[in-house]
């Protein structure tokens, strides 16, 4: 399977039929399963806690602990691994009980095996294990939730079951929520390797996300960092779903949205409710849990449909006058866009009831790098007249010269015009570290270029232009108009040139703009 990223490094000295076998695993699982069959499930890890964790003493006095894995079609070997790493790293006198959530498997070996593995495991560490299986699939966010609601523990701790906590890992959260009990926390994450099982380890992270609401990793604030101690809690915009916090105040909360379907922006409708109606977030420096990044998923083929159903939704609970920046990310009409993000008035209810400041103050006071922009008339897909199967197009990265090509849905073909006349060209940034890239005319040359916008002003390139829906890309200062010309292959380029006749549309328009 030269093609298989599972051989990439691994796999040397095995025959033709074990391959096979791997390979049919991992296409299965988006792991390596033939390989996890074979660890020990106890195996050792690197401890990669900074040193200054290892100084920390903790009370004796620690709440007690529900810890949660909900899976949905995971190896029964990577179940049993998780299971050992918990009890083997978890002190015995706080962990109440370990609760599995079956979000309706299909596998046949988490059926009747895994409840002989519960049995076993309960014998030994009398009534330890709960499973609770959901009779039809609901989708992560209603996983967690079932898990909650089956928890009894002081604090719960909601995890992926593809894990391996590491050593010490309960002590800094449970005593950081005894401390203050309206604090959500997060572990640091490590990564196993879906090919090797191998930790690999991360650096301490802020959790974030873009204005797509996907989630990605910050870098730590000054303030943080100001402190001089490596092991004090880092304040985070967001949770990337793992967390742990006390139970009766994630319910106070409201725990999950349920209607959050199948997978991606529960994290952030829960991080956005926490902070606006007054609780914290928190990533832990000496609470370490090491986390599968599968290849793919086994519950679905393009996660970007749920991804962008539960951000819209997320928006229009939560994002007030802001949530446009989601639409314009996503590259959804703003009006009448068809999407059905569920029905949102009990959680609007919620909202009202825990008197939540609004998002506004969330961006100022939690996540100011995130930049909203207000100036966006025109977005969404950028043909010429002469070809409409053809977009205007970000081009290759790295490089900075703007292409067409045939139209897709993805983002390095969004485009965003301003009323000052710039054209914003890929994946919507807005944020105050990052520039998007302006559509320039460089004044010398016909070939257009993209350029970070402040920086092209400041550079005295030319990135303004005149532009009204149906009509010519006119430069306001060169007076040159982008238009398409065939290259010697036949294929059409963009080029800055003397106007034609060549005319432009862009899909969406806000407020009526230029009509
Ligand atoms: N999950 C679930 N039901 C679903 C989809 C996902 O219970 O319909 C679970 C999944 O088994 C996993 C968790 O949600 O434990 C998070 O999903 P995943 O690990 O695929 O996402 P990632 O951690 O890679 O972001
Ligand atoms: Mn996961």
């Amino acid at each position: 399977f030269p093609n298989s990223p599972l051989f990439k490094q691994w796999g040397e000295g095995l025959s033709e039929a074990q391959q096979k076998k791997a390979q049919d695993l991992f296409q299965k699982f988006g792991y390596n399963v033939y390989l996890s069959d074979q660890l020990p499930s106890n195996r050792t890890v690197l401890d990669t806690r900074d040193s200054r964790c290892l100084q920390k003493t903790y009370s004796s006095q620690l709440p007690s602990l529900s810890v949660i894995h909900i899976f949905m079609d995971e190896a029964l070997s990577v179940i049993q691994q998780v299971i050992t790493s918990i009890i083997n790293r978890t002190p015995s006198r706080m962990l109440k009980e370990i609760i599995l959530v079956d979000d309706f498997s299909s596998n046949g070996e988490l059926k009747a095996p895994l409840n002989e593995k519960i049995k076993f495991y309960n014998r030994k560490y009398a009534g330890l294990l709960k499973i609770i299986r959901h009779t039809k699939r609901k989708g992560l966010a209603q996983s967690r939730n079932t898990g909650w609601e089956a928890a009894t523990a002081d604090v719960v701790a909601v995890l992926d079951a593809h894990i391996e906590v590491n050593i010490g890992w309960a002590e800094p959260i449970l005593a950081r929520i005894q401390e203050d009990r309206t604090v959500i926390v997060s572990p640091v994450f490590d990564n196993i390797r879906f090919d090797t099982f191998e930790l690999q380890k991360y650096a301490l992270a802020v959790d974030g996300f873009n204005w797509e609401l996907r989630c990605r990793y910050d870098s730590l604030p000054q303030s943080w960092i100001g402190l001089h101690d490596a092991t004090a809690p880092v304040k985070i915009p967001s949770i990337m779903g793992i967390l742990a916090a006390d139970r009766l105040f994630l319910g106070e909360m409201g725990a999950l949205d349920g209607e959050m379907l199948v997978y991606g922006g529960e994290n952030v409708e829960l991080s956005l409710r926490v902070w606006q109606c007054g609780g914290k977030i928190e990533v832990l420096p000496c609470s370490r849990i090491a986390h599968l990044e599968r290849h793919h998923k086994p519950y679905a083929l393009d996660l970007n449909v749920a991804l962008k159903r539960n951000a819209l939704r997320a928006a229009e609970i939560w994002m007030d006058e802001y949530k446009d920046m989601v639409y314009l990310a996503w590259n959804v009409p703003p009006e009448n866009s068809g999407m059905d993000y569920g029905d949102i008035s009990s959680r609007k209810a919620l909202r009202e009831k825990l008197k939540c400041k609004n998002f506004d103050w969330y961006l100022k006071n939690v996540y100011p790098l995130l930049k909203p922009i207000h100036s966006i008339v025109g977005y969404g897909r950028m043909k010429n007249t002469l070809d409409d199967s053809i977009c205007l197009d970000q081009g290759p990265i790295p490089g900075n010269t703007p292409i067409v090509f045939s139209c897709h849905t993805y983002s390095p073909q969004n485009v965003y015009y301003h009323l000052m006349g710039e054209f914003y060209v890929g994946a919507l940034i807005a944020e105050t570290n990052t520039e998007d890239r302006c559509l320039t005319d460089p004044g010398k040359g016909e070939t257009p270029t993209l350029e970070p916008c402040s920086k092209a002003a400041k550079n005295g390139l030319h990135i303004y232009w005149d532009f009204k829906l149906g009509g010519a890309i006119v430069n306001r200062a060169t007076k040159r108009c982008l238009e398409l010309q065939k290259d010697v292959s036949g294929t059409y380029v963009p080029v800055l040139q003397t106007c034609t006749t060549q005319v432009w549309k862009i899909q969406h328009t806000i407020r009526n703009w230029g009509s």
